[in-house]
């Protein structure tokens, strides 16, 4: 199965992807959490994004587009994946879409995470994993660049497919049984 978790930054993709990967064995592909480890590491990826990180900007589309092309060849997501993160800017929609399509392969869901402005700002402050983005700076841009540039992705599956809007507020619980009951039917 190929999932698109698509959601404002705060809204919890991370932590239901996981979710999913784990009662789905569906492998969690998140862009942001490479671009982390490849900073951790230090690696030539890592060093050209860092500064774009921090700032809470966009990492070029080329770049995001030929990572994830490069990583959804390998065995792990030969059955399918979640994306999180992934696209964020209807180029990259589009350039997904292409890579798809070469691939003879479709999309299964694209599940929006619906969670109120108030709720993010106030998700991200207290985030426990205390990301070096996560300050009331970085927040606000991430939610700029979000409102601007990666909004407008769900309007172009809603003209292209179909997309499930899941109430992300409540428990964590309560959240995945949502998604559990749009990805079981
Ligand atoms: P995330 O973990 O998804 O919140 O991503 C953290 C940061 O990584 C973002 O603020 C961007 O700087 C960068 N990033 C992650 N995914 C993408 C993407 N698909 N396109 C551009 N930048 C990305």
């Amino acid at each position: 199965m190929k999932i698109i978790l698509f959601g404002p930054p705060g809204a919890g993709k991370g932590t239901q992807a996981s979710l999913i990967q784990k009662n789905y064995n569906i492998p969690h592909l998140s862009t942001g959490q490479i671009f982390r480890e490849a900073i951790g590491n230090e690696t030539e990826l890592g060093k050209k994004v860092k500064s774009i990180l921090d700032s809470g900007d966009l990492v070029p589309d080329q770049t995001v587009v030929d990572l994830v092309a490069e990583e959804i060849m390998k065995d792990q997501y030969a059955k399918g994946y979640i994306l999180d993160g992934f696209p964020r800017t209807v180029a990259q929609a589009e350039a997904f879409d292409e890579i798809l399509a070469n691939q003879n392969d479709a999309l299964d869901a694209f599940i929006f995470l619906k969670v109120p402005e108030e709720e993010l700002v106030k998700r991200i402050l207290s985030r426990e994993d205390g990301r070096t983005d996560d300050t009331e700076e970085g927040v606000k841009k991430r939610l700029a660049v979000y409102y601007k540039e990666t909004r407008p992705v769900k309007e172009y599956y809603e003209e292209n497919g179909t997309v499930y809007e899941v109430d992300g507020t409540g428990s964590i619980d309560e959240i995945f049984s949502r998604i559990q009951s749009v990805l079981d039917n």
